[in-house]
């Protein structure tokens, strides 16, 4: 920073999702730290956790539209949404919320906005402004490239099954094609997005692969400034006060919880969870207990509690949980029922593997804590970034989920058997060669995460040249 380059404003808006506010907000910690004037707007639950969280950003506090909603007052997450007509009211909420940013984008004009993609507005606002804007969507560029080919090749959708990505630097097939409905929604998005000034990612270049941030951008001819992983920003910035993004707050108790883990030997536990938004069927979850019971590991298993069954019977519980699995687990295993300190586990050395959704926090987060997957993705980009995770980049396992859902509630017409479960914790944790290349790798990556946002790295490089790059668009203002 010097006198001639005074710094920069820039104003963020994360959507109200865990799965994109956590990442969006790590990010704009980066700015920040290199002493830019960092504005979030957000909603007044956020605001509370984001005061303490992250001291060096600024914050504008808009209302929740609460009673439009139909929303119980202080819920502004999506997550509680636990059916597809809630997510939608959701949603709609969320739209509601353009009058009163953009109101403040007019009054308080920034020298950038970087807004989540499911605030497609945004860039219409800035353009009015003549502001450079930035997307976020909160996906791998890899899945991004893949949903763009998917998207403009539109012969694909007539024959269902299994397909190869068309146009694609390597031979991807994926067994079952995504829900019409989901994939109009999210390609809408996709598109509107093109009308940013670039596409802020929360991943590393080494991650993504040059080949696929090349075809990206040759493709579309908009630029990807690759800047994470943004669950480790928050470790650069500890010595500023400077502490993890959060978005609940976990219901165990930290202390108690490390010393269980501390119990444990060195990679022996298998963390169970599937994000924020996932809800799975009683049907299903008792396939989960039952593999993880067979696979005779022991486990962290992350359940959310159920809406409105805190107080939940015997008989309700029998109906996700076999009879006696808590009295012959107890020393085996733990069921978190809630919000996990997912960090914190993954970081821990115990942990051995991490069957996980695919969302792309988690997946990051994973790969940066050298942990390797058991791939079970459900909606969305997690069937794409399985692919990353097993075929392109050797950090994980499949355990065999096919059906791809809109949204991550609901019943399923396939489950996943406890055999196919146990059967994949196994070919993990049980050791040999193959196993043992799939943790070498995850080590690999592990460092290379570190190393990217370190001075020289490759997201170091990206943040600096993006700053220098909007610095210009001010000064040529
Ligand atoms: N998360 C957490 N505790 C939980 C569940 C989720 O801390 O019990 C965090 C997780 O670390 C990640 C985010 O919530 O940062 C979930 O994002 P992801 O993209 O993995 O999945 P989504 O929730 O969007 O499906």
């Amino acid at each position: 920073m010097d006198h001639q380059h005074p710094p920069l404003k820039l104003h963020f808006i994360p959507y109200l999702a865990p799965g994109h506010l956590i990442p969006l907000c790590s990010i704009a910690t980066l700015f920040a730290a290199r002493g830019h004037h960092v504005t979030v707007i957000i909603t007044p639950s956020y605001a509370q956790i984001l005061r303490k969280s992250s001291p060096s950003l600024h914050l504008h506090v808009v209302e929740f539209p609460a009673r439009e909603s139909g929303f119980p007052e202080g819920v502004e997450l999506m997550s509680a949404a636990t059916n597809l007509e809630d997510a939608g009211k959701f949603h709609y909420a969320t739209t509601l919320l353009r009058v009163p940013i953009s109101r403040f984008l007019e009054q308080h004009p920034p020298d950038c906005i970087v807004a989540d993609f499911f605030y497609p507005w945004v860039h219409d606002v800035a353009n009015n402004l003549r502001i450079p804007s930035l997307a976020f969507n909160g996906f791998s560029l890899f899945t991004v490239a893949a949903m763009e080919s998917v998207r403009s090749n539109p012969a694909l959708d007539s024959n269902g099954g299994p397909f190869v990505i068309p146009d694609f630097p390597h031979h991807i097939s994926l067994c079952s094609r995504p829900p019409k409905r989901a994939t109009a929604f999210m390609e809408r998005l996709l598109e509107t997005e093109m009308k940013s000034d670039g596409l802020i990612v929360n991943s590393f270049a080494e991650l993504d692969g040059v080949e696929y941030i090349q075809h990206y951008e040759k493709g579309t001819g908009h630029k990807a400034w690759h800047l994470g992983p943004g669950c480790l920003a928050a470790k650069m910035g500890e010595e500023r006060g400077e502490k993890s993004v959060v978005s609940e707050k976990s219901v165990v108790s930290e202390k108690e919880f490390v010393s269980w883990l501390n119990s444990k030997q060195p990679k022996s536990v298998v963390y169970v969870c599937f994000g924020s938004m996932c809800r799975f069927p009683d049907k299903q979850l008792y396939e989960m207990a039952c593999g993880l019971e067979e696979a005779a590991h022991d486990f962290v298993w992350v359940v959310p509690e159920k809406k409105g069954k805190e107080d939940e019977s015997e008989e309700e519980k029998e109906k996700w949980l076999p009879k006696g699995f808590e009295e012959r687990n107890a020393e085996k295993g733990l069921i978190i029922r809630g919000w996990a300190p997912q960090l914190l586990i993954l970081g821990h050395t115990a942990i051995g593997a991490f069957l996980t959704h695919c969302g792309w926090n988690s997946t990051l987060e994973a790969v940066t804590a050298g942990v390797p997957m058991l791939t079970w993705p459900v909606v969305g980009d997690q069937f794409y970034n399985e692919r990353l995770v097993t075929e392109l980049r050797g950090v994980g396992l499949e355990v065999g989920a096919t059906e791809w859902k809109v949204m991550g509630y609901g019943e399923r017409e396939k489950l996943v058997t406890s055999h196919c479960i146990q059967k994949a914790v196994r070919r993990l944790m049980d050791g040999g060669d193959e196993a043992q290349e799939i943790r070498r790798r995850a080590q690999e990556f592990a460092d290379k995460a570190k190393q990217s946002l370190r001075d020289g790295g490759s997201s170091h490089n990206n943040l600096t040249a993006l700053i220098a790059h909007l610095t210009r668009l001010r000064d040529a203002r």
